[in-house]
């Protein structure tokens, strides 16, 4: 079932989502609704919060994206990035391995506003996959940023906070519409 996606402006974006401590009948439903939502809106990755949920669960996969490079690396050996996809992350934690890097980012909760911001090239995760079963890889390029920014999602942090003030400045005319559009809507609910 491809679910509404919620927009920037939804006070569940900005709340830190609940360690799953069980994949319930309810959860594994969520994951492949996530999954059907994030390929309709032809995304690399979709957090819990953006489909409503306060929880940390998030579902990835770079695969359509050929333009920029990722890479994964399994207990200490690189493996194959497509072999690999899609992924679920249930309770993920993140830590920053690679220098920071800039590149360009979106979000579906912010239809049509792009910007570069700057995230270390690689990360070390740890997480639960979609059976429960523990994971841990390190992943570099597009990946990596997709990771991060998802993982984000899950503490309600947006890419909004990692812009540099230049250019949130620069687009603050756009956000602060989209917001009270959001707003807007909830009110009529
Ligand atoms: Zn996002």
């Amino acid at each position: 079932m491809i679910l509404p996606i919620v927009k920037y402006g939804h006070p569940v974006l900005r709340q830190k989502g609940a360690k799953i401590e069980s994949l319930t009948p309810e959860i594994k439903k969520l994951i492949a609704d996530m999954f059907e939502t994030m390929e309709d809106r032809h995304g690399v990755g979709l957090a819990a919060q953006q489909v409503g949920h306060a929880i940390q669960l998030t579902v990835i996969d770079v695969r359509a994206v050929t333009d920029r490079p990722s890479w994964l690396e399994i207990n200490g050996r690189p493996v194959d990035v497509a072999e690999n996809m899609p992924l679920v992350l249930i309770n993920p934690e993140v830590t920053a391995v690679g220098e920071p890097v800039k590149g360009g980012e979106g979000c579906l909760s912010f239809p049509e506003i792009f910007a570069e911001i700057s995230r270390p090239e690689s990360v070390d995760v740890r997480a639960l996959d979609a059976k429960g079963r523990p994971i841990e890889f390190r992943c570099g390029g597009l990946l990596a940023r997709a990771v991060q920014h998802e993982t984000d999602h899950l503490h309600g942090l947006l890419f909004i906070d990692r812009m540099d003030k230049k250019t949130k400045a620069e687009l603050q005319p756009e956000l602060d519409y989209l917001q009270a559009e959001t707003k807007a809507e909830l009110k009529k609910k």
